[in-house]
């Protein structure tokens, strides 16, 4: 794909483009060539605070706003989302370096389907609360009420959709969004703000900040923000969570996995090792939910691995444009060098099998070879004691590890502090179940991995998360309860009375 340098990213508040006063410029690169694509104007400190102020002032307007007038506006977004997919897709390939067969058909996709549930579920009365009758004269109802202005920070790996995934919900139950893109990945931000314009989103309600960490912590610590809704590292997400709960702050926190799958003895193997394949190489493994703990029982290792090598020939690494390309590069040259670094360790250090892949480039990537490309790799016959079994790569590196009994399966597979998502595969649906109930995740699938439909609440156990995104209750995540207790007796019942 021939790189185009985009025209400047500013910041967005009060409804329209602004100059960023830091002087700060972050150059982005187009992760399949490392040629640079565009120069992100940084916000300072007194440019959040502006940004903070608009959604301030935003605040009361838009959530005193009947639910179905919300409801339309964002509707017409995600009109305008589905009508411009392919363009956005297109630059979210370039700045993701994500193959356009993906961005084209998932991401955008994804996040207009996120604001399509939330407009129609807060159109639908999915703000109203709940009566409970006490006595004859007496009764309590709640209210659900916007939080105020909220912090969206989002990671590299999925752009628009996290920004939607975060805004949908926020702006449909009332709030104001303050949104920081991840420094890597921030060409979405500005468009996605316009569409929310056009679609008649008043001024200050979106609002997009750029910059790198120090941007993201100031506007986490700023005393206007109510809550923070966090996608990254758990390393970084602790920080957040930590400096959000000075001030009491709500939280979301999405973070990140060490997913186990388990093959039942008697799954379908082509099946399970299709699933394997998604879990570990979509979007070059670049996934939060990736299922990168691959448990096989032990007599079928030998199986599942010939099916691993023949599907392995159907990944495609090629030009980002070109719809056959499955198979992009790594997002940065940091995490190339992260991801390498896991790899190298898994053959000197754990002295891993390396079933396949391992260090170099890929073959196929004829011109592009400046760019962050990184073969898929299987190791096998692991051990859990290996690092590269126990942390989170994020990249397309699979873990295979063979068990004995089911049980014991499972309690390997839990033996992790993290908890985002875990899988089976079986015909045995039965057994499916009774295994999913014992796997301590969020996120799991039966017999399929990685759809994350918008209808479906998602986030981690343990250090993987605090709080869901998605679902009705995705909804939850944006309000605050108030209950009101009603007596209509006349007496007030005071046990301070004249006996
Ligand atoms: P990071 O934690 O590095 O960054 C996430 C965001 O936080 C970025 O916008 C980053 O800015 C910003 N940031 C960095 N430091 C701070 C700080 N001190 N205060 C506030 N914000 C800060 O994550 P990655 O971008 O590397 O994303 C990959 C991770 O995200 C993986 O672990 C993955 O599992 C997880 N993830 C989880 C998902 C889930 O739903 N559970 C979904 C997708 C990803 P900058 O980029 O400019 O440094």
């Amino acid at each position: 794909m021939a790189d185009s340098f985009h025209p400047p990213q500013h910041l967005y508040y009060d409804g329209r483009i602004q100059a960023a006063s830091s002087g700060k410029v972050i150059r982005t690169i187009n992760p399949s060539t490392a040629q640079p694509l565009a120069d992100v104007f940084s916000a300072s400190h007194s440019d959040v605070d502006a940004a903070v102020t608009s959604a301030q002032k935003a605040f009361h307007a838009w959530s005193k706003s009947p639910p179905i007038v919300r409801s339309r506006i964002l509707l017409k977004a995600a009109q305008l989302l589905r009508e411009r997919n392919d363009e956005i897709a297109a630059v979210e390939t370039q700045d993701t370096g994500k193959p356009y067969s993906e961005t084209s058909t998932v991401d955008v996709v994804t996040g207009a389907d996120a604001l399509e549930f939330f407009a129609n579920l807060v159109g639908g009365g999915g703000l109203n609360g709940e009566t409970a009758q006490l006595r004859e004269d007496a009764w309590v109802y709640t209210k659900k009420e916007a939080l105020g202005v909220c912090a969206g920070i989002g990671a590299w790996n999925y752009p628009i959709q996290i920004a939607l995934w975060k805004s949908a919900p926020c702006l449909a139950a009332g709030n104001t969004m303050v949104y920081k893109p991840s420094e890597f990945t921030p060409l979405h931000g500005q468009t996605l703000a316009e569409i929310y314009t056009e679609a008649g989103v008043p001024p200050g309600v979106f609002n997009v900040v750029n910059g790198a960490g120090d941007v993201g912590a100031y506007l986490t610590a700023h005393p206007a923000i109510a809550k923070v809704s966090f996608t990254g590292q758990v390393s970084t997400g602790k920080k957040v969570a930590a400096s959000a709960a000075g001030e009491m702050k709500y939280i979301t926190m999405e973070l990140g996995g060490k997913s186990p799958i388990i093959i039942l003895p008697d799954a379908d193997l082509n099946n399970a090792v299709d699933g394997a394949m998604l879990a570990n190489f979509f979007s070059s493994g670049q996934v939060c939910t990736n299922g990168t703990r691959v448990f096989v029982p032990r007599d079928k290792l030998e199986d599942f691995e010939k099916k691993v090598l023949e599907r392995l020939e159907y990944i495609r690494p090629g030009p980002l444009m070109d719809m056959n390309t499955n198979f992009g590069p790594l997002v940065s040259n940091i995490h190339y060098e992260k991801v390498i670094n896991y790899i190298k360790h898994g053959i000197d250090v754990d002295k891993a099998k390396l079933l396949c892949g391992g260090l170099g480039k890929p073959a196929a990537i004829n011109g592009l070879e400046g760019g962050y490309w990184i073969k898929p790799t299987v190791f096998t016959d692991c051990h859990d004691s290996m690092k590269i079994v126990q942390e989170e790569i994020f990249g397309p590196v699979m873990t295979i590890l063979p068990y004995s009994t089911v049980d014991e399966a499972v309690e390997r597979a839990n033996t992790t502090p993290l908890g985002l998502a875990a899988g089976v595969f079986t015909l045995d649906l039965n057994l499916a179940h009774q295994v999913i109930s014992k796997l301590e995740a969020g996120i799991t699938w039966i017999n399929t991995w990685g759809e994350s439909p918008a209808e479906m609440s998602v986030g981690g156990w343990k250090q993987s998360g605090v709080g869901v995104e998605n679902g009705k209750r995705g909804l939850e995540a944006w309000v605050r309860n108030k209950s009101t207790l009603v007596d209509m007796s006349g007496v007030v019942p005071t046990v301070f009375a004249k006996i």
